[in-house]
């Protein structure tokens, strides 16, 4: 926490999709610009900010924007079990995710041991290892201040998307008070 997210000009934008091998179309910036600005949002959340930056883009061209993206290496896709696929453009630093067990919210977290020793191994079988996915669950501050009411005691960890519950994502942007 208490890290300011740096929203990049177009200029930014462009470079890193050029960078990346990526040819800068209107969709693909106004996409890349949405995952910077909400960091950890869902599909249906980065559809809402492109449109509301009053870019025309389907469905299918969101979709297909950020799968060519995340193969990019420019954005990240983290899917905590029981959770749609979320979004974030902090990437290469292999850090890691808390996930709330009640209301399904997500925060960073960095290596606790430093730069990414999860990915040195005790035993790799001989595979070559480029990432290592760690997910911490718990509860956070809000549902705790509700009290154990809140909890999800009687559901079993990883049930959560049988359960029909649909949490409400708001990208952590919105209380971090950065520009959007
Ligand atoms: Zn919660
Ligand atoms: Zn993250």
């Amino acid at each position: 926490m208490g890290n300011t997210r740096q929203v990049p000009t177009a200029s930014d934008l462009e470079g890193a999709l050029r960078s990346a091998a990526l040819r800068v179309t209107r969709p693909r910036m106004a996409v890349l610009a949405a995952v910077h600005a909400h960091p950890h949002a869902d599909t249906d959340s980065i559809i809402g900010a492109v449109r509301s930056d009053h870019t025309e883009v389907s469905h299918q061209a969101v979709y297909d924007v950020l799968r060519a993206l995340t193969t990019a290496g420019l954005v990240r896709r983290i899917q905590p079990s029981g959770s749609v696929a979320r979004y974030e453009s902090r990437v290469g630093d292999n850090h890691h995710h808390v996930v709330c067990r009640s209301c399904g919210d997500l925060a960073d977290v960095d290596c606790a041991v430093g730069d990414t020793p999860c990915l040195i191994a005790s035993h790799d079988s001989g595979y070559s290892i480029d990432e290592a996915e760690v997910v911490y669950w718990g509860q956070c501050p809000t549902c705790l201040a509700a009290g154990p009411a809140g909890a999800a005691s009687d559901r079993a960890p990883g049930d959560r998307g049988a359960a029909g519950a649909t949490p409400t994502i708001r990208p952590s942007s919105e209380t971090t008070g950065g520009p959007t």
